[in-house]
């Protein structure tokens, strides 16, 4: 029988795919993305990054090239402006108020770049590592059996067979690798449409930048020269989106009719909201919108996306090294955390509905978020920090782990740092030394640090790739419980 060519195939070089190339690759794992479009060829949407997103680049040292890639974005000086001026980090449903009550986050704010930019980033770190990126290229069929999967991939000279031992499948909602794969997509049909453009706008003292209700809809200019609508009960086109159907959508919720020209793309979209039945068939996996589609409210497609490929990657990479046994808790931990997402886009859909019952609704809302609690219930929903793993009766296993400064042997670091190369930490901060003795049977596979912090939530850490805590040890350690949790996270003693 042949061999695979390679450890992973990812259907789809979009963010996601791209992101999960970059994990895999920091265990060596050999992979293929193979995106169906040229480079950039995408909708040029900006997507924005949230708190949870950012804590986990800095813990893969990508978030100094996206700060400073945004610094260089063009357009973005009205939206930085607005930052100034106000407290608020973040909206729910156009209601600007996220970040006012007391959650404080590591990062100060999100983060807008633009698709195209963050796909070359990480394109740019995925083939730096050794993945290879094929362009032009799409997945059209699959068939799996025990050893691996074998992938019909068509391009501009025709078709071929690559085998790999898993796939997963990151082409976006309409996924191709999903539907091969037989996982049912189950959802609402749409209720809203919107359309979106970016283009040079005539009229723009009447239609300012921002965001507009009114009781035909949503008109919204952003800062980067997107322009959007929102209507209700209005039926989706089935013909292609057009540069007109924007320009009507306008008009009828403007009363305007503006002139749009120099338009570089136009898109539709819904609130169509859907959830993968299952994330994984066999050696057939799922991630990003392929997983979970909703109304892009709050910007948290991405974002979930990004979450699912790093809670994915170290868990497959081990699969791939002959240790499958994590791989099922992917969708125990990821699929309720897109559960919870397409939650809050559905509610702030319908608080963005025209009408005056939801007028009501919104006012009050509005006075809701003034209560900390709920203010901070909603801002931790969309940053993503309300994230917590699995059902510990320890209430700090499972939840991330703040960055903190410390000081180990070789001098000050940062806990965010020791996570750069994907390997777990082990972090002895007894002041002795007996946990990272403990630990040497697996110090091939686990970073074992001795560092002081007197403010840590335990004596010893045992840490994620991902970032989230597998274990915490009071004093005095339990040697044998802490030995249980290396090997039933990350494999058996070194003998
Ligand atoms: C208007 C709008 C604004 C948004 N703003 C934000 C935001 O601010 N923040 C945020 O986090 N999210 C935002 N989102 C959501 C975000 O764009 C998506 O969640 C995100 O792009 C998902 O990434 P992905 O890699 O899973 O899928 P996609 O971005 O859809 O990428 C899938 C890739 O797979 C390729 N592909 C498809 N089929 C195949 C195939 N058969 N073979 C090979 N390749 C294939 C596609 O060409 C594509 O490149 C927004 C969405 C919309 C519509």
């Amino acid at each position: 029988m042949r061999s695979n060519d390679y450890d992973v195939l990812i259907a789809g070089g979009g963010p996601v795919g791209l992101m999960l190339a970059c994990e895999l690759r920091m265990y060596g794992v050999s992979t293929l993305v193979v995106e169906r479009l040229a480079p950039g060829a995408n909708e040029p949407r900006t997507l924005t990054m949230h708190a949870r997103t950012l804590e986990i680049m800095d813990r893969r040292d990508l978030l100094a090239d996206f700060v400073a890639a945004e610094e260089r974005t063009a357009g973005l000086d009205e939206y930085r402006r607005r930052l100034e001026n106000t407290s608020a980090r973040g909206h729910f449903a156009g209601m600007f108020v996220l970040g006012r009550g007391s959650v404080v986050t590591e990062q100060p704010r999100e983060l807008l770049l633009p698709r195209e930019t963050m796909e070359t980033i990480l394109t740019r770190r995925a083939t730096r590592t050794g993945a290879v990126v094929r362009h032009g290229a799409e997945v059209v069929g699959l068939a799996q059996n025990a050893d691996g999967v074998a992938v019909t991939v068509k391009d501009a000279r025709g078709s071929t067979v690559i085998r790999a031992g898993y796939v997963v499948g990151c082409d976006g909602g309409r996924s191709a690798v999903r539907r091969h794969a037989g996982i049912d997509f189950p959802g609402t049909e749409p209720q809203l449409v919107s359309r979106m453009g970016l283009g040079s706008l005539t009229g723009p003292d009447r239609l300012p930048m921002g965001w507009q209700r009114n009781e035909h809809g949503w008109f919204m200019r952003m800062p980067d020269g997107r322009i959007s609508t929102a209507e209700w009960d209005c039926g989706v086109p089935q013909t292609p989106v057009s540069v007109g159907e924007l320009v009507d959508s306008v008009q009828r919720v403007t009363g305007e009719r503006i002139q749009f020209t120099d338009v570089r793309f136009v898109s539709r979209f819904t609130d169509s909201t859907r959830l993968a039945a299952q994330y994984r068939a066999g050696r057939v996996l799922i991630a990003g919108d392929a997983a979970h589609v909703h109304f892009p409210a709050g910007g948290q497609g991405a974002h979930l996306g990004f979450q699912d490929a790093v809670n994915l990657g170290w868990k497959l990479a081990a699969a791939c090294q002959g240790r499958p046994g994590l791989l099922d808790t992917y969708e125990a931990e990821r699929r309720p955390v897109a559960e919870r997402v397409l939650l809050n886009t559905h509610a702030q859909a319908a608080l963005m509905r025209p009408g005056p019952q939801v007028d009501a609704l919104r006012a009050l809302f509005a006075e809701l978020m003034d209560f900390d609690a709920v203010n901070d219930l909603l801002t931790n929903a969309i940053y993503g920090t309300d994230v917590r793993y699995g059902d510990s009766a320890d209430p700090r296993v499972g939840r991330f782990v703040a960055d903190r400064p410390l000081k180990t042997d070789s001098g000050p670091t940062r806990l965010a740092e020791l996570l750069r190369d994907g390997r777990p930490l082990l972090l002895d901060l007894t002041g002795t030394s007996t946990a990272v003795r403990t630990a040497d049977p697996w110090a091939d596979r686990v970073r074992t640090v001795a560092a002081l912090d007197a403010d840590a939530e335990a004596a010893v850490l045992l840490i994620r790739p991902d970032g989230y805590l597998a274990w915490a040890g009071d004093a005095p350690v339990y040697d044998e419980d802490l030995r249980t949790a290396l090997t039933d996270w990350f494999g058996p003693a070194r003998a």
